[in-house]
């Protein structure tokens, strides 16, 4: 294995520095679980199009600039870096686009992947609902066949960023004969359809980061049928994976937040009494140096024809305990401060975004499959150990 970049890769890393430098916003944009902070950062989607940023993976012609995955990853370490805003349309460009480039009809590609690019349209998932969380298989909501149209009712919940979003990507059960995870497919539909009601949910900051979305007679076109009718479990699964192993919570994320853990380590050592955090700062670190050379060694196996497989459950497991561990080193450095949410410009310079950090690490668990889900996939199709 060679670990060294290629003369073309530090051009790229160049390249995708200076742009960064020249665009970023100077000030942090306001948190996109609000109207206004959700239009500036679709404002900031628009920027990155404009220098075919959105989604470098993708060929140009959906507004990407064909890159592989391991410039994909150099373009994370630079936008984390570059402490550039989060982006708003991930479930979009992380988890819908990979899944269309790889089952999408040529006709899909070419609506959908350029406007999600762009941040025009910015889109949600709708797995859950109030019964099948965890059991996904479990899914009720109903797309029923009607002519050229599927009419769909019921509710799914939890679904992130829907109160802004424009659309929804989800699983519906269009055999209502089925039952488990026969008889599914995955469709795509604007949230402004008529019969649609999006209700917002507060998260524990308060902002409404999740919803409900009730659905009532919505008409939806066949062709927005997502890899065929009745696969839908199929291509869901294949969404998990990259959502997962790969694309979700690149090690970028982690790098930037334990090197940050590490200045505020470094400007309160004098106050440090216990040895035990010195050891938790140093930990994280190495954690996130650790999760960065297995997702270039993943990122690497894909690039030699491999595929995302069950082992996708460890790399969730790993990164979602490893910003919890980060934060809450972060909490106990600081102490009671950590517990402020910072106001003043002073504040924010001093105590940083920590607290709100902590409290959104405490849903990496759950979200993206819960962790004791991924404790079952690895038990059952890691370990090949029985299910009871
Ligand atoms: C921040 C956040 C964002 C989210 N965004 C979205 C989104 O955009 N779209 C979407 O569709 N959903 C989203 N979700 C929902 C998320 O996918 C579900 O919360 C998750 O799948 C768990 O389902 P549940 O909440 O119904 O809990 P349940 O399935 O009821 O589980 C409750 C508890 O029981 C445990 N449990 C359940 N079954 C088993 C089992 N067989 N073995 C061992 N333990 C078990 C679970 O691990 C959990 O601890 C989001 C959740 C969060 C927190």
């Amino acid at each position: 294995m060679d670990l060294n970049y290629t003369v073309e890769q530090i051009e790229f890393r160049e390249e995708v520095r200076a742009w960064l430098a020249d665009n970023v916003p100077s000030t942090p944009l306001e948190s996109f679980d609000t109207k206004a902070g959700f239009e500036a950062h679709r404002e900031w989607e628009r920027t990155l199009a404009s220098g075919n940023w959105g989604m470098v993976t993708w060929p140009t012609e959906y507004g990407g600039r064909g890159c592989d995955l391991i410039q994909w990853l150099i373009f994370e370490e630079e936008y984390y870096r570059a402490g550039a805003p989060l982006r708003v349309n991930q479930n979009g460009i992380f988890l819908l686009g990979p899944t269309l480039m790889e089952f999408g009809t040529p006709e899909q590609k070419a609506r959908f992947l350029p406007a999600m690019a762009s941040g025009e349209e910015i889109w949600a998932q709708g797995w859950s609902e109030p019964n099948a969380g965890s059991d996904m298989a479990a899914i009720r909501c109903r797309a029923d066949r009607d002519g050229d149209d599927y009419v769909i009712n019921g509710q799914k919940i939890w679904s992130t960023r829907a109160v802004y979003a424009d659309w929804v990507f989800g699983l519906f059960r269009t055999d209502p004969s089925s039952e488990r995870h026969r008889g599914l497919s995955k469709i795509l539909l604007p949230l402004n359809s008529k019969g649609i009601t999006v209700r917002p949910i507060p998260q524990l900051n308060g902002l409404p980061g999740f919803a409900e979305i009730f659905f009532d007679d919505v008409r939806v076109p066949v062709e927005n049928v997502l890899g065929g009718e009745g696969e839908g479990w199929n291509i869901a699964m294949a969404t998990a994976g990259f959502e997962r192993g790969l694309m979700l919570r690149s090690p970028a994320r982690f790098q930037q937040a334990s090197k940050r853990l590490v200045e505020l380590y470094r400007r309160n050592e004098e106050d440090v009494v216990d040895p035990a955090i010195e050891e938790a700062v140093l930990r994280c670190y190495m954690d996130a140096e650790a999760y960065a050379l297995s997702t270039y060694q993943t990122a690497s196996r894909l690039a030699a024809g491999g595929s995302i497989g069950a082992e996708a459950s460890c790399n969730k497991i790993f990164w979602s305990q490893l910003d919890l561990q980060i934060h809450d080193t972060a909490l106990q450095l600081l102490g009671a401060r950590g517990e402020i949410e910072p106001e003043t410009d002073e504040d924010k310079a001093l105590l940083g975004n920590w607290l709100d950090g902590f409290l959104f690490a405490q849903s990496g668990p759950i979200y993206a499959g819960t962790n004791e889900i991924q404790r079952n996939i690895i038990a059952e199709r890691v370990l090949g150990m029985p299910r009871k």
